[in-house]
C-alpha cells in the first residue's frame, strides 16, 4: 500500500517508533530509522528492515534536542531519499518529578524533544509534501496530550502543546493533500514505561508484576497495554486512501483512559 513513499519515524530505534517503522516498512515504505542506542543493534534494526520487508533503510543519529538536528534528519533523508511522504514525530523522553523540584534543564530537554523537535521537522519537511501534492504527518503525542498527571509537568505540557501543533498544521494545510493528526497511547510497554514501573516496584516494594498491575488499574481500564503494533497500524490507516480527510485529530489508543 506505501509502496513508493518515503517514511521518517523519529526516535524508532526503540519501543513504539520501532513498532511504526516496521509497520510502515511492511506496506513498502522506505524508511529512515533516527534515534540512539549500541551501534551493533541500530545496524541489525536498518538491515532486519531492508532484508524482512524489501525496502531501503538508512539511519540517522541526528539529535532531536536541537533545532539543527531535527531539521537536519528531514535534509538527511530528502538527500538520500529525494522525498519525505510520511513524517511519524514519535522521540520522546520523560521525567518524573513535582512541579517545585522539577530541574529545569529537563524542562528546557522535554519541552526540546518531545515538541520543539516537531515543529523543526514539520516546518522543513512540508514544502516537498505541498510540491507533490501528498503527505502524512503523525505526531506521537499522549493520553498524557488530553489529560494530566502528578509529577510530569514538562511531559503533559509538551503533550498538550504538540494537539495544539497538529490542528494548526492541519488547518494550514488543509487544501494541500498533507493531513496532520496526533495519535495518543496510553499505557505502551516500553522501556520508557518500564523505568517508571521499575521505580514504582522500588518505592513502593512491589514485585514487577505487582507494579504493572497496579500501573494499569490506575489509568488504563482495558488492564492491557496498548502494543507498538497498535499504533503502526494506526499510522498505516492514516497513511492509506482511508485516511485521507481525516485530519486535525487526536486519536486516543488508550485502552478507555481517557474516556473517564
Ligand atoms: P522509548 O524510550 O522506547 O523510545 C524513545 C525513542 O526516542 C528512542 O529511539 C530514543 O533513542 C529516541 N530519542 C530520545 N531522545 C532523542 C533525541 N534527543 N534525538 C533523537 N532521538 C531520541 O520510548 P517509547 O515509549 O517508545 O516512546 C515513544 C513516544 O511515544 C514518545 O514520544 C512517548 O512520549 C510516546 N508515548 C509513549 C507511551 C508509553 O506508554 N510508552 C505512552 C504515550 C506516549
Amino acid at each position: 500500500m506505501l509502496k513508493g513513499k518515503v517514511a521518517v519515524v523519529t526516535g524508532s530505534t526503540s519501543g513504539i517508533g520501532l513498532g511504526i517503522a516496521q509497520s510502515v516498512a511492511a506496506q513498502g515504505a522506505d524508511v529512515v530509522v533516527n534515534g540512539f542506542g549500541d551501534a551493533a543493534e541500530i545496524e541489525k534494526i536498518r538491515s532486519g528492515l531492508e532484508k524482512d520487508y524489501g525496502v531501503r533503510a538508512v539511519y540517522s543519529g541526528a539529535d532531536l534536542s536541537t533545532a539543527e538536528g531535527s531539521a537536519g534528519l528531514i535534509a538527511f533523508a530528502e538527500e538520500k531519499f529525494g522525498r519525505v511522504d510520511i513524517l511519524v514525530n514519535n522521540a520522546g523522553i520523560q521525567h518524573v518529578a513535582p512541579v517545585e523540584e522539577f530541574p529545569v534543564e529537563k524542562w528546557d530537554l522535554i519541552i526540546a524533544i518531545n515538541l520543539s523537535s516537531s515543529f523543526h521537522t514539520i516546518r522543513t519537511a512540508m514544502p516537498g509534501m505541498r510540491k507533490r501534492g501528498w503527505g502524512r504527518i503523525v505526531n506521537i503525542a499522549s493520553a498524557h496530550g488530553l489529560v494530566g498527571s502528578v509529577q510530569k509537568a514538562a511531559y503533559v505540557a509538551a503533550k498538550h502543546g504538540i494537539i495544539g501543533l497538529t490542528k494548526v498544521v492541519a488547518l494550514e494545510a488543509a487544501e494541500s493533500g498533507i493531513t496532520c493528526n496526533a495519535i495518543c497511547p496510553g499505557w505502551v510497554l516500553t522501556p520508557l514505561v518500564q523505568k517508571q514501573i521499575d521505580a514504582r516496584a522500588a518505592a513502593e516494594n512491589k514485585t514487577i508484576a505487582q507494579a504493572e498491575r497496579d500501573l494499569l488499574s490506575e489509568k488504563q481500564p482495558t488492564l492491557r497495554f496498548a502494543t507498538p503494533e497498535q499504533l503502526g497500524a494506526l499510522v498505516v490507516f492514516l497513511s492509506s486512501p482511508g485516511g485521507d480527510n481525516i485530519t486535525g485529530t487526536s486519536l486516543p489508543v488508550d485502552g478507555g483512559w481517557t474516556a473517564r
